[in-house]
């Protein structure tokens, strides 16, 4: 498949073209803002052409990369499925709901894959955690915990940490891969959230921290914490069931690590896992996806309730309610 990356981005330099090429893409063009940018990236990863114009990125490629600023996902996707590619996109898709189900909708009417780039699904450890789930060993599920308070790299404190125009925040970029774990564990979407939001040392005029808890439609209860100015705090997941806890620490990275152990009556077990990379797994079933075999990791819909559950959060920690999540009919 041959590939135009949008956008010389960080994510794009340090898995995805990586990722793509071991799926067997041929990356033929690089999208910056930037004339100088564009060439120089493209120099960088061996990448034939580095423009500034979306159209010519688009010109002879089958498939694109969104990983823009999170303000430009959506123009750049909706030209992108107009022009009859196929679009994996960055997470969050958009800057609202809205905006994200017309991109699906938008993808689906041109017949073109459309997929989200939530990698944590793809880890060998998540998906051994949630076979354990389906495969009941924890019982039903009673309570989630999610802890995401990480460090936020120096490379990375750019547009995060204080440009709310570009989609900075810790919500639009951890809450969002928070909300779509829980939802490919429990196989089912939050129904509304409590949340507060703060400010711990990083933040300019977004947060960089924030507290939530969901309500599942099952009774499940989910606590989620999600920050970028924890260096020592590690992350993981825990999920306690009427039959057992599944604790799995280190997991909420981007790297094929952690470990996860099962604790029943019976005592505790350590669960094994693959060790593929995230990204490379998620390129694999993208591309298979556009071939016409089986869907994406995380497709268009997984994208936007991912977003709607992150959207819900800011909003509850901004105005002090319990929110429902709208999910804008997807
Ligand atoms: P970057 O800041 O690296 O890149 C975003 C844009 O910023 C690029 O498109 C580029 O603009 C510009 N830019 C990047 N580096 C420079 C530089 N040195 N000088 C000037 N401009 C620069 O962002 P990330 O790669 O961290 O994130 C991009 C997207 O990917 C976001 O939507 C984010 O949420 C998502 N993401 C997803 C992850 C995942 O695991 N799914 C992990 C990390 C990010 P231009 O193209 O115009 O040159």
């Amino acid at each position: 498949m041959r590939w135009g990356l949008i956008g010389a981005s960080t994510i794009a330099a340090e898995h995805m073209i990586g990722a793509i090429r071991a799926s067997g893409g041929q990356i033929e063009t690089v999208l910056s803002s930037s004339t100088d940018r564009a060439a120089s990236y493209a120099a960088t990863h061996a990448i034939g052409r580095g423009v500034t114009d979306l159209d010519a990125a688009m010109d002879g490629v089958d498939a694109v990369y969104i990983s823009t600023t999170n303000e430009k996902h959506f123009p750049q996707a909706m030209a992108a499925i107009a022009a009859g590619k196929h679009v994996l996109c960055e997470k969050p898709l958009a800057m609202g709901v809205a905006d994200a189900v017309t991109m699906v909708r938008a993808a689906k009417a041109a017949d073109v894959t459309f997929a989200t780039n939530h990698h944590l699904r793809n880890a060998g450890s998540h998906l051994a955690i949630r076979d354990a789930i389906r495969a009941g060993r924890i019982g039903d599920v009673l309570s989630i915990r999610v802890f995401h308070a990480v460090h936020l790299p120096p490379h990375l404190q750019g547009w995060r940490i204080d440009n709310p125009a570009a989609g900075g925040g810790v919500i639009p970029d951890i809450t969002v891969h928070d909300a779509d774990t829980v939802r490919f564990h429990l196989d089912e979407d939050p129904v509304d959230v409590v949340a507060i939001k703060t400010t711990s040392g990083l933040g300019r005029g977004v947060e960089d921290s924030a507290m939530s808890v969901w309500s599942m439609p099952s009774g499940a209860m989910v606590q989620s914490h999600e920050s970028f100015t924890h260096p020592f705090a590690g992350s993981g997941i825990e999920c306690h069931g009427t039959k057992g806890s599944i604790f799995a620490r280190g997991v909420m990275t981007q790297q094929p690590v952690g470990e996860v152990v099962l604790r029943t009556e019976a005592g505790e077990e350590a669960l094994s896992y693959a060790l593929h990379g995230l990204y490379d797994r998620a390129l694999d079933l993208f591309a298979k996806a556009c071939a016409g075999q089986g869907r994406p990791s995380a497709d268009g819909a997984d994208g936007v309730k991912s977003l709607a559950v992150a959207m819900a959060v800011a909003t509850a920690a901004e105005t002090g309610r319990r929110v429902a999540v709208d999910y804008g009919g997807i």
